[in-house]
């Protein structure tokens, strides 16, 4: 971007909520169903099927509201989005309007190492639409297990200034609902979905530009990108005498760039108006209360405690809490370990994010479902801390571990593994090879230095690579140089 612009984004973010039914009726929100097994008269939008509120809602909306610093509005009601779409069986969404559930919060992002707050005009509930699919030979099909399904809309102020602090942004929101446990968080299968809201204006401009938004970005990568390529145009365009049009614009994420969808509708076309068949959401102190109580340790909160009580660098401790499986199972390691130190605390770490993760991407799985059981990892790190066995064979213990679930001092035991520290046998070990190589040893007295390496490995090979190799170090140094 040229560096006299500066961007303005707003974000609007949909959390698709984990409850076992849709928002207004009974039905299922399982993703696994057969196209339109998950309906009724209700989410079908048949004429005086009534419908009525699935109270979860309102509790996630109400833990999500808290956990972002928002104010809570003790009675908020529901309104009529209308509109024609094939897969809007009712021909209106049922949202709220000019009164959301929450309102006033914020989130704070990490941007270039620069901590920043977004604030969160509002949260709302509504409901989904149903699903046309396009990509059919015959025709246009439409999916409404989806319609009914609810959802959480936050909306951010326009404090988001680049595609990097929107992909922070977007994480931690990621971060809070998985937390909270009140969405998967599977931005593939459309569990976050996402409208940016994109402008430029003059860097020190008070006025906001004209903006338009990219609708349902469904990726961390789109995001960023739809957003980059946004504002290039944008300035490209101002700079070579044009100017931005209000509308709506679609990323394609194939060629890169953004299209015009629609131009913008404006708000009143929707015909907002308060939905007749739905009663007022009160929300009393008593329940705040019990609310408030249900919130957990949030992903920042846990971050900030793993870099203080355990000593982790602050790039660990954000790996390690990013999905709270993975927190939970370095958390289950620590408590496992026979000496509590900030060494073996880091060296948990390390082979968490190292050997553990790779094996989780590998699995394509979560550390929720990861069948080691944290003890043996934690006995791993003991093993290599006392220096019973050195990193590499700890390798092999953890990969034998993986195959036969043994336990590691039994897998160490049972294949001889454990490293030799034993002074007296290096030394024998270290005497015979120096007699069978006596002009390696004259050169290097003779000032071969490199030679060095070629000594520890003759010995670690007469070892079966178990002799401990910082007692192969000294050792040799000191024979070496008599
Ligand atoms: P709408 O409902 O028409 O989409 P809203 O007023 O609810 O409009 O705003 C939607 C989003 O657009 C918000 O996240 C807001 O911060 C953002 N926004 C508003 N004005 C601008 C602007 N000029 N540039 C970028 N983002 C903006
Ligand atoms: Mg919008
Ligand atoms: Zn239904």
């Amino acid at each position: 971007m040229k560096s006299d612009y500066e961007a303005v984004i707003g974000l609007e973010v949909h959390v698709q909520l984990k409850t076992q039914t849709k928002a207004f009726c009974g039905c299922s929100t399982s993703f696994a169903s057969s196209p339109n097994m998950n309906t009724c008269p209700i989410c079908l939008g048949h004429p005086g099927a009534l419908p009525v509120l699935n109270k979860n809602i309102v509790e996630y909306a109400l833990l999500l509201g808290l956990a972002t610093g928002c104010s809570i509005r003790p009675y908020s009601v529901f309104s009529r989005k209308n509109y024609f779409y094939p897969d809007l069986p009712k021909g209106y969404q049922v949202s709220q309007y000019e009164d959301p559930i929450c309102f006033n919060g914020e989130i704070e992002i990490e941007s270039e190492n620069t901590k920043k707050r977004i604030g969160i005009t509002r949260i709302h509930m509504e409901e989904d639409a149903g699903k046309s699919i396009h990509d059919i030979d015959i025709d246009t099909l439409v999916d409404l297990n989806r319609s009914g399904v609810p959802l959480l809309e936050i909306v951010s102020e326009p404090d988001i200034r680049s595609g990097q602090e929107a992909y922070q942004y977007l994480m931690q929101i990621r971060q809070i609902v998985m937390y909270l446990g009140v969405c998967d968080g599977n931005m593939e299968e459309g569990s976050l979905r996402c409208d940016a809201n994109i402008s430029v204006r003059k860097r020190g401009a008070e006025k906001f530009g004209t903006r338009t938004e990219v609708k349902n970005l469904n990726s961390f990568r789109n995001v960023e990108r739809a957003i980059g390529y946004e504002i290039e145009r944008q300035v490209e365009l101002i700079e070579s005498g044009g100017y931005v049009v209000q509308q709506s614009m679609q990323w394609d994420a194939s060629i890169h760039e953004t299209k015009v969808m629609r131009s913008k509708e404006k708000a009143h076309d929707y015909r907002y108006f308060p939905e007749p068949d739905l009663v007022g959401v009160n929300v009393n102190e008593e329940w705040l209360r019990k609310v408030q109580l249900m919130l957990p340790e949030l992903p920042q909160a846990r971050k900030a405690r793993f870099i203080y009580d355990f000593g982790l660098p602050a790039y660990d401790a954000g790996i390690l809490i990013e999905e709270k499986s993975l927190g939970d199972y370095f958390e289950n390691v620590v408590s496992k370990l026979a000496v509590k130190s900030k060494d073996r605390y880091k060296l948990v770490s390390n082979w968490i994010m190292t050997e553990v993760m790779r094996v989780l991407s590998e699995r394509k799985i979560a550390a929720a479902e990861f069948v080691v059981e944290p003890a043996f990892i934690a006995e791993i790190v003991d093993l290599i801390s006392s220096e019973t066995i050195s990193n590499k064979t700890a390798k092999e213990v953890f990969a034998e571990m993986l195959i036969s679930n043994k336990a590691p001092k039994s897998i160490v035991n049972e294949k001889g593994l454990s490293q030799v520290s034993d002074v007296i046998f290096i030394e024998s070990t270290i005497n015979s090879i120096l007699k069978e190589n006596v002009e390696n040893v004259e050169k290097y007295r003779s000032g071969k230095n490199n030679l060095f390496g070629y000594f520890v490995s003759q010995v670690l090979k007469n070892t079966g690579g178990k002799a401990n190799p910082k007692i192969v170090t000294e050792v040799l140094k000191r024979m070496l140089e008599n």
